[in-house]
């Protein structure tokens, strides 16, 4: 169980760094928002081309972003779940998440049978 808590909380860590370097924590909204291209919302473009490609890392960024979200709730679900002492038990049918599975995925919320029953 500590093993546990230590492998989640050093992902965190990394993930947040790993956030950290693509946008930024919004704390009205509780949200991380990609890096916004300042020069897309400061100037106009002209070459559309170059627009476009801007664009489309922001896209990237912000796709990865919101993976990278879910990732970390997931995270800090799992370390809630060790503070008030209910680790390891699937969301969907109550019982032992699978040794192995927590072993791989410190983060899994289901046991094997359920795991594509959460979104
Ligand atoms: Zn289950």
């Amino acid at each position: 169980m500590e093993k546990n808590k230590i492998k989640l909380e050093e992902e965190k860590k990394l993930l947040e760094e790993e956030l950290k370097s693509l946008g930024k924590f919004d704390k009205e909204t509780g949200d991380w928002e990609a890096m916004p291209e300042s020069e897309i919302n400061k100037q106009e473009v002209s070459d559309d081309g170059d627009m476009a490609e801007r664009a489309e890392d922001y896209e990237e960024r912000s796709s990865k972003l919101s993976a990278l979200e879910s990732r970390l709730e997931d995270i800090n679900n799992a370390l809630s779940k060790i503070e008030i002492g209910n680790y390891g038990v699937c969301e969907v049918c109550g019982g032992k998440i699978e040794e192995e599975r927590i072993e791989v995925n410190p983060s899994a919320r289901t046991c094997e049978a359920d795991m594509n029953k959460v979104i």
